[in-house]
């Protein structure tokens, strides 16, 4: 009934815990998770998950915040992203709030990325923190609209979330989406519609309420389509199924 969009499970506090991460989900009706990758050094891990188990998929890309790691070509990208398991691209973008100076290594990075992901068919997964002008018009210069793809944990206004569904993107909200103080990306959540909504945990990070302090995982991205069913009053299965759609719809090619 839920699809986690996002999740890290190659990552320490995950690795090692799997067959409970996986009964948990199974508890939780969690029936699938992607696995998204941050550096091509371990971008095997994240892909032998995805090849080992039916219900995961992976993505391949280098997150904006690994300023070290070697610069990823288009065409390696595409290469990589031609496995049937791997069916996104991501997670890119740009980081404005980690990392400060010269950051026009990580623009050029970023429209790599959405090179590939045009060359390759497969859809984008964009992370932005405090960048979101310059992300949304770098989506705009490189014609990023024509593969689409996702916001990944949305952190914007309104404003940014209707710009990048107008740009062709979907919003996904993560366990941020349940803190007390969220009140402008509640209001998102409220409006857009329901039809652009994917939900993630970005475990191990941001553990939804009423779990924080505890390690994040791919079952308690429940807590998140909880809190988009109280604040637009609709029932928990009408976002479960409808966010699977969607999810299935970008990510699988399906209706
Ligand atoms: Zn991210
Ligand atoms: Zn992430």
């Amino acid at each position: 009934m839920f699809i986690d969009s996002h999740c890290h499970l190659n990552f320490p506090g995950l690795a090692e815990n799997l067959d409970e991460i996986f009964a948990n989900m199974r508890a939780n009706e969690v029936t699938h998770a992607l696995c998204v990758s941050v550096e091509l050094a371990s971008f095997p891990q994240v892909l032998e998950l995805a090849e080992r188990h039916d219900n995961l998929y992976a993505s391949v890309g280098v997150h904006p915040d690994y300023e070290l790691e070697t610069e990823p070509t288009q065409a390696e990208l595409v290469r990589l992203a031609q496995h049937p398991k791997v069916i996104a691209i991501g997670e890119t973008g740009l980081d404005y709030f980690r990392l400060t100076g010269d950051l026009d290594w990580q623009r050029e990075r970023f429209r790599t990325h959405i090179r590939a992901a045009k060359e390759s068919g497969k859809p984008l997964i964009i992370h932005t923190r405090s960048a979101a002008a310059d992300t949304l018009r770098i989506m705009a210069e490189e014609d990023a609209g024509s593969i689409g793809g996702v916001m990944h944990c949305f952190t914007e206004n309104l404003e940014v979330a209707h710009a990048a569904i107008e740009l062709g993107f979907h919003i996904s909200f993560s366990g941020i989406l349940t803190f007390k103080n969220a009140t402008i990306i509640k209001e998102v959540a409220q409006s857009i519609p329901l039809d652009k909504i994917l939900i993630e945990t970005d475990s191990p990070y941001l553990t939804p309420t009423p779990h924080r302090g505890k390690t994040n995982q791919p079952a308690f991205v429940k807590y998140v389509a909880e809190e988009i069913a109280r604040l637009r009053n609709i029932t928990l299965e009408e976002v479960g199924i409808t966010t699977s759609q969607n999810f299935s719809r970008l990510f699988l090619k399906r209706s």
